[in-house]
C-alpha cells in the first residue's frame, strides 16, 4: 500500500489541475455537407460484454461522485455482402488469470482495476453463441489500450484496422497504458491515413469501410493519437460507437472528458468531444453509445441490435 501513496498523490494533483481543463471545446466550424446514405438492408449489430471496471466518478467526468461501473464491450457487425466486422477486440483472454502480462501499470497497481470472468473474452463468447471467430474479416480497434486491443492476436485470420497514427504511436512510445506485446505480432494490418480524407459532419476525417456508407470510421484523436469511433448506419437508425472519446453518458451530459492526463492529448480530446456534441446537435435522433457505457442500449431495444448479457451466454 505504501508504494501506492506517491502514485495516488500524483493522481490527486493531476485531478486538481485537470478540473481546469476538462470541458469540451465548442465546435465552431462549418459542417460537412456529406450525408448518410440509404441504410443497407440486413445490417445487424451484436454487443458482447468482455469485462468491467469500477472507477471513481471524479476521474470519469467533471463533478462526478461515488463509484461508476464501466462496461468493456466488443461489437460484431454482420454485413449482408461484406461479412463479419468487429469493433474492439476486448481484453486478452488471460486477464482473469494473468493480469500482469496484459494490463498497463495503472491497472496493475489497482488504480483502475479491470475484471473479466474466465471465458468472458470476445473469442470465447462468439463461439458460445455459435459464431466462427475466424470468419471475422476485419477488426476495427478504437485505440491500443488493453481493454480495446488486448485480444487482437486471438483473431489471427482477421485484418486489424486502425488509424496509422495509433499503430505508429503504439509501436514507438508505449506509455502507462500501452502493452506492446498485445499487438506486436499482428501480421495483417490495415492502417487508415486520414490526412487526405474529407470531413463528415463535424468530424475531421472519415473512412467508408465497405464503400456503401454502412460502416463509417471517424477520426476522433485525443484520448490517444490515432483514436477512432465508428458510425453504423442501421435500418433502425444510425448508431455512433464513440470508443473512449466519451467513456460514459456522463461525459456527454457534462460536456467534459475523463482525467486529462489519461488522454495522450487532453486538448485534442476536448476538441473531439466538442465535435461529438455538435454532431449530436444536428443529428438529434442518432443513438450514441459511449466506449464504456452500454446503458443507451439497455434502455432502448431495436430490431437490428442485440445486446448479449454476459449472464445469459452459455458457459462450458
Ligand atoms: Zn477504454
Amino acid at each position: 500500500m505504501k508504494s501506492l501513496i506517491p502514485i495516488l498523490s500524483l493522481v490527486a494533483l493531476f485531478s486538481i489541475f485537470g478540473c481546469l481543463g476538462r470541458s469540451a471545446v465548442p465546435y465552431t466550424k462549418e459542417f460537412s455537407s456529406i450525408q448518410l446514405q440509404k441504410p443497407v438492408s440486413g445490417l445487424k449489430l451484436e454487443v458482447f460484454q468482455t469485462g468491467r471496471m469500477v472507477i471513481d466518478g471524479w476521474a470519469v467526468y467533471s463533478g462526478g461522485e461515488g463509484k461508476i461501473s464501466m462496461d468493456q464491450p466488443a461489437y460484431l457487425i454482420s454485413h449482408p455482402n461484406y461479412g463479419l466486422v468487429a469493433f474492439e477486440a476486448g481484453h486478452h483472454s488471460e486477464i482473469a488469470t494473468n493480469p500482469s502480462e496484459h494490463l498497463g501499470w495503472i491497472h496493475r497497481v489497482g488504480l483502475m482495476p479491470m475484471e473479466q470472468d474466465p471465458g468472458q473474452d470476445f473469442r470465447n463468447q462468439l463461439k458460445a453463441v455459435g459464431k466462427n471467430p475466424d470468419s471475422i474479416r476485419d477488426i476495427l480497434v478504437s485505440h491500443f489500450h488493453p481493454e480495446h486491443v488486448g485480444a487482437v492476436e486471438e483473431f489471427p485470420k482477421s485484418r486489424i484496422v486502425a488509424d496509422r497514427r495509433e499503430v505508429s504511436h503504439g509501436n514507438k512510445s508505449p506509455n502507462y497504458n500501452y502493452v506492446k506485446s498485445e499487438y506486436d505480432h499482428v501480421l495483417n494490418w490495415y492502417q487508415i491515413d486520414f490526412t487526405q480524407s474529407n470531413s463528415f459532419g463535424s468530424f475531421e476525417g472519415f473512412y467508408d469501410l465497405v464503400g456503401d456508407g454502412s460502416i463509417l470510421i471517424l477520426s476522433t484523436p485525443g484520448h490517444t493519437p490515432g483514436h477512432i469511433s465508428v458510425l453504423i448506419n442501421l435500418e433502425s437508425g444510425p448508431i455512433l460507437l464513440t470508443g473512449d472519446m466519451a467513456w460514459t453518458e456522463h461525459n456527454i451530459r457534462s460536456a467534459s472528458i475523463g482525467l486529462p492526463f489519461v488522454s495522450s492529448d487532453g486538448e485534442a480530446a476536448r476538441i473531439s468531444l466538442g465535435q461529438l456534441l455538435a454532431f449530436q446537435s444536428i443529428n438529434p435522433n442518432i443513438l450514441i453509445v459511449p466506449g464504456h457505457d452500454l446503458n443507451p442500449l439497455r434502455r432502448k431495444s431495436r430490431k437490428d441490435i442485440h445486446l448479449h448479457p454476459w449472464a445469459e451466454i452459455p458457459k462450458k
